[in-house]
């Protein structure tokens, strides 16, 4: 059956078959453009979601916008690919699993490493394709057969082969270093990784006695079990107060440890007592302070932060229980002097929420400023662009203020670092695991790999490039790299936008760049060469020099956009502990996808959070169903005017890019719509180009909605209808060539001479006439047939017409939507070409490009007047309260003879609205302003002739309240233009459109108090 859309619309019904059927013809898979393909390309990679995650509102914000994007390429012409991956998520997914296995009463050392990794890959397996799915839902048009997982073959080989060439290049050492350590998770936390809350606490004073005087020396600390570590006091070599002291040492109290005094710009003499105790492996700052002045290094916590044997008595205390016993102490032999309320800023494991400790340990470093010096250039440079100028402000800020980056976690699901540690003392990094040390010649049984993960966010850096097939010399890298944009929210922006800035400038470029073998390579010849440990320790390894060029082509993404967050309707945070989490995919269930994308395209304005109110979506619900009617609409003029009726241009797959082909503009209305088409259309691709996704979705919004549906299918019925007769006319005819035929049938069966009988005996039985056995000619019916047909062609020629054009600009619409609302759009399209689409989906087709020989502002105006004088009537209706079955007489006084014969030539427009339902349409001659009922706009005075009785006061209340809003849009007009500011800065159309609007407003102002002023007399 042609055009079978189903009566009432249900996305739940539609988007399930479309989503399936996009991933199951393989839609948006790309392959590998040949040499010498001049398409442009355009590439984009979908933040990794974590293996471990679900669909949030963030993701799902995130993911519309790439969608719209994407898609919006792709049917420009644009090679695109939108490359999908999940990440391994070290903690995320141990914990996950550690869980598990706490439910069977099992912990992670009792499996073993080994074991408790096939666990993870197990679990992976079970429940690691949750997203996808929900991804799929969502439409996103993804290529998943190039889909990856952080933790493949592949991807970990150039993960490998990244730390060695690193550690080749004396970029990466390990060290001693202080690092944020979670005692729950018993692993390194990047300072990212960690959330400051500060709460009230207590500040308090030790003093030491200084050795061989009788002299104290005061210190203060939030943490005093700290002081079991402590190994100087430092005071400023400024301060007068110590300069007697320069020298001299201290003894520990509790610890009973001589220490020295010694002078350091760690002790400011403005703070406190201007002396501080120095615990180089339990606080950052002292750790540098200590590195300065050689001071030990005494560790006194393990990595559940609980005291060790360094901690003397308080050996095996968790801390604040150390802490409690320690104040006790302190307190009963003296030493404790002060003690007062503090506000104490405090870290917390992003993951557990456990307090993080300051603790010295051993991990792997990449040393930073040698990446960063490229990754500030490339943005400076502009090479890559950050949407909102305020990022790439952030941005720099933290690049150049960067540490070294510590990679190391104490995790067992990972990417483990590539590095033997040898019973000899050496250690040894390489691509292989090694079968004998190179040093001393022990064979493997002695060499022991570092127990060590890399941080995810190091493969992840790496995936713009690793992901396309590096260190490979692929076309995939010549195609697609660099990408042409990223859309990320902010909370990424220092994790994984910035350290994909770093990593894919650095071997994006010569000498790691695949292809780029003539360059020097500047290797470290001493791969195997020994690291000593400690932060300064970093072998200098001096960046080459790269040309523009190479620098340029080094970018991991051009063009960088940071969306917002999505808050509640209440604009507040969604949080788990709130409640007020949004679930997407509850909400898709109520309201459709395309529903949910559409609010989520029309919230987004840049810089601004969205706050996410299920009242718009429902709006954007009865969009969807607007179209869908308006669908159905179409389909039954088509099959009874024009059935199989197609638009055109579309019997290959060529289609014309600009305007829309076929499209016969005959009337005002069809100029019209075909003007604001290829407006809207321009400002739609405008829009898009700048990520105004705001902007693109409401332009379409109100076109389809407010101009298409409302105005243009509603001013073509008129058309569509005048051949309704017609209809009934053939209907007649077929109804008596059925009868000729049964009665021939008839005469047949019982000869000419008995009809007559029969028919005298039906006419006798029966009260009336029934027509049966009457006798109808030949010639009746073919007379009959002819005026059916010749009368009326040019009805039939305009219906035709009209017709055309709805279809045409239907299709052409659906393209234009297609990107935000990919299902209604692609379920209708496939109706409109009967199951014989000229591409496998509206996906593939061309998206509209405005053609200006296609707009007429002009006709724009025209019909702005036309429409102004119907809504007029239709308010006079109102305000009056004429029921709707009224007909009623307008009459219209014009100045202007071209806008006289503007309404005189679509004076059926008028008559023919369902709202206006007006009898009569005539022109006055002469003011109207004495009459009542009047409406006054700028081009024209419309009264309603309507009898009834006029209620001055009532009319005195609407003219005053008229007044009222007229007199203040002319203030706050004026206002504007006196604003030199706006003036200069506003679009000139703007300033000139607004000009005249206060022009237009002081006739209107005239007119109204006049109309007051009757009233009254
Ligand atoms: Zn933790
Ligand atoms: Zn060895």
């Amino acid at each position: 059956m042609p055009h079978d859309l189903p009566k009432s619309y249900e996305p739940g019904a539609i988007e399930a078959r479309w989503a399936e059927y996009w991933v199951k013809e393989k839609l948006f898979s790309v392959p590998t453009p040949p040499e010498g393909d001049a398409r442009p390309v355009f590439t984009l990679l979908l933040p990794p979601p974590n293996v471990t995650g679900r669909l949030h509102m963030g993701h799902m914000l995130n993911q519309t916008q790439m969608d719209i994007i994407v898609r919006w390429h792709r049917m420009r012409g644009f090679v695109t690919l939108w490359l999908p991956g999940t990440d391994h998520a070290g903690i995320a997914t141990q914990m996950m699993v550690e869980r598990q296995l706490a439910s069977e009463g099992k912990k992670r050392s009792e499996l073993g490493r080994e074991k408790f990794i096939e666990r993870v890959w197990e679990w992976k397996r079970h429940y690691g394709g949750a997203i996808q799915d929900q991804m799929r839902r969502l439409g996103a048009s993804v290529d998943w057969d190039r889909e990856y997982f952080t933790m493949d073959e592949k991807l970990s080989r150039a993960v490998r082969e990244v730390f060695v060439r690193l550690y080749e290049e004396g970029l990466i050492y390990r060290g001693k270093y202080i690092v944020n350590w979670c005692p729950r998770c018993e692993t390194a936390v990047s300072d990212l990784e960690v959330k400051h809350q500060e709460i009230p606490g207590k500040l308090y004073e030790i003093r030491y006695p200084v050795i061989g005087t009788q002299e104290f020396i005061t210190v203060a600390t939030t943490r005093p079990e700290t002081m079991l570590g402590d190994t100087a006091v430092a005071v400023n070599e400024r301060d007068e107060r110590y300069l007697h002291l320069h020298g001299k040492k201290v003894l520990l109290p509790l610890m009973n440890r001589e220490i020295p005094i010694i002078t350091d710009e760690l002790a400011q003499p403005e703070f406190g007592t201007g002396a501080v105790k120095v615990t180089p492996a339990h606080d950052p700052n002292d750790f540098e302070a200590g590195l300065r002045h050689n001071l030990p290094q005494i560790e006194i916590m393990d990595q559940h932060a609980r005291m060790n044997e360094n901690a003397g008595a308080y050996a095996g205390l968790d801390r604040y229980a150390a802490r409690k016993r320690v104040l006790e102490d302190l307190r009963e032999q003296g030493f404790l002097v002060g003690e007062k309320d503090y506000t104490i800023s405090i870290g917390k494991c992003d993951r557990c929420g456990t307090v993080v400790e300051p603790r010295l340990s051993t991990q792997w470093f990449i040393k930073i400023q040698p990446l960063a010096e490229r990754a500030i250039a490339v943005v400076e440079k502009d090479y890559i662009r950050f949407t909102l100028a305020n990022y790439q402000q952030i941005y720099l800020n933290w690049m150049r203020n960067i540490y070294d980056w510590c990679i190391s976690r104490q995790l067992w699901w990972g990417h483990r670092i590539p590095a033997w540690h040898c019973a000899c003392g050496e250690i040894i990094v390489a691509r292989e695991t090694p079968s004998s040390c190179p040093k001393c010649a022990y064979g493997s049984s002695k060499l022991r790999q570092d127990p060590d993960v890399l941080d995810t966010w190091f493969s992840s850096g790496l995936l713009p490039f690793t992901a396309l097939g590096w260190p490979e010399e692929t076309r995939d890298l010549e195609v697609f790299y660099p990408t042409s944009l990223l859309i990320t929210g902010f909370d990424i922006l220092f994790f994984w936008v910035a350290r994909m800035v770093m990593l894919g400038c650095w071997f994006m470029a010569p000498p790691h760049r695949p292809g780029s073998d003539g360059r020097d390579a500047r290797r470290s010849t001493s791969a195997f060469g020994k690291r000593s440990s400690g932060i300064l320790e970093g072998r200098a390894s001096r960046p080459s020099t790269l040309t523009e060029d190479e620098l340029r082509d080094s970018i991991p993404f051009r063009e960088v956009y940071i969306h917002a967050l999505v808050r509640d309707a209440d604009r507040q945070k969604m949080s788990k502990t709130k409640g007020n989490v949004l679930d997407p995919i509850e909400v898709i269930e109520k309201y459709g996808t395309d529903a949910t994308r559409f609010t989520l395209a029309a919230m987004s304005s840049p810089g601004t959070d969205i706050a996410f109110n299920e009242s718009r979506t429902e709006g954007y619900r009865a969009f969807a169903n607007k179209i869908w009617n308006a669908a159905r609409f179409m389909f039954m003029n088509v099959d009874r005017i024009a059935p199989g009726l197609r638009p055109s241009g579309t019997d290959g797959d060529v289609r014309p890019h600009t305007g829309i082909a076929g499209f016969e503009a005959v009337t005002l209305e069809d100029r019209w719509i075909l003007s604001r088409f290829n407006s809207v259309t321009r400002s739609v691709n405008d829009s898009l180009a700048s990520y105004r996704f705001d902007e693109a979705a409401n332009a379409i919004y109100d076109f389809f909605w407010g101009e298409f549906c409302d105005w243009y299918i509603e001013l073509i019925k008129l058309r569509l209808q005048k051949i309704d007769h017609l209809f009934n006319r053939e209907r007649v005819v077929n109804s008596l060539k059925e009868r000729h035929e049964k009665v021939a049938g008839l005469v047949q069966q019982v000869g000419e001479e008995n009809l007559g009988n029969l028919r005298k005996l039906e006419e006798e039985e029966s009260a009336g006439w029934r027509p049966t056995f009457a006798r109808v000619s030949d010639q009746q019916i073919a007379d009959l047939e002819k005026r059916a047909r010749s009368k009326n062609t040019s009805d039939w020629r305009e219906a035709i017409t009209a017709c055309t054009n709805l279809v045409i600009l239907f299709e052409a619409s659906l393209r234009l939507l297609h990107p935000v609302m990919p299902f209604i759009t692609d379920e209708i399209w496939h109706a409109i070409y009967d199951g014989e689409p000229p591409q496998k989906s509206l996906a593939l087709a061309a998206y509209p490009q405005a053609d200006d020989r296609q707009i007429d502002k002009n006709t724009e105006t025209q019909m702005a007047i036309l429409q102004d004088l119907i809504v007029s009537v239709r308010n006079l209706r109102a305000e009056l309260k004429v029921e709707p079955k009224v007909t009623v007489h307008i009459q219209i006084l014009v100045n202007e003879p071209e806008i006289r014969t503007l309404i005189e030539e679509n004076r059926q427009a008028v008559e023919h609205d369902r709202q206006s339902n007006v009898e009569m349409l005539s022109f006055a001659e002469r003011s109207l302003a004495q009459l009542t009922n009047v409406r006054h706009t700028a081009r024209f005075d419309v009264r309603l002739v309507y009898e009834k009785k006029v209620d001055v006061a009532a009319e005195r209340a609407r003219l005053t309240k008229d007044l009222e809003k007229l007199e203040k849009e002319q203030a706050n007009g004026e206002r504007q233009l006196g604003n030199e500011q706006f003036v200069a800065k506003a679009p000139a159309q703007v300033v000139e459109k607004l000009r005249i609007r206060v022009g237009e407003l002081k006739g209107l102002i005239e007119k109204n108090r006049k109309n007051l002023d009757e009233l009254d007399s």
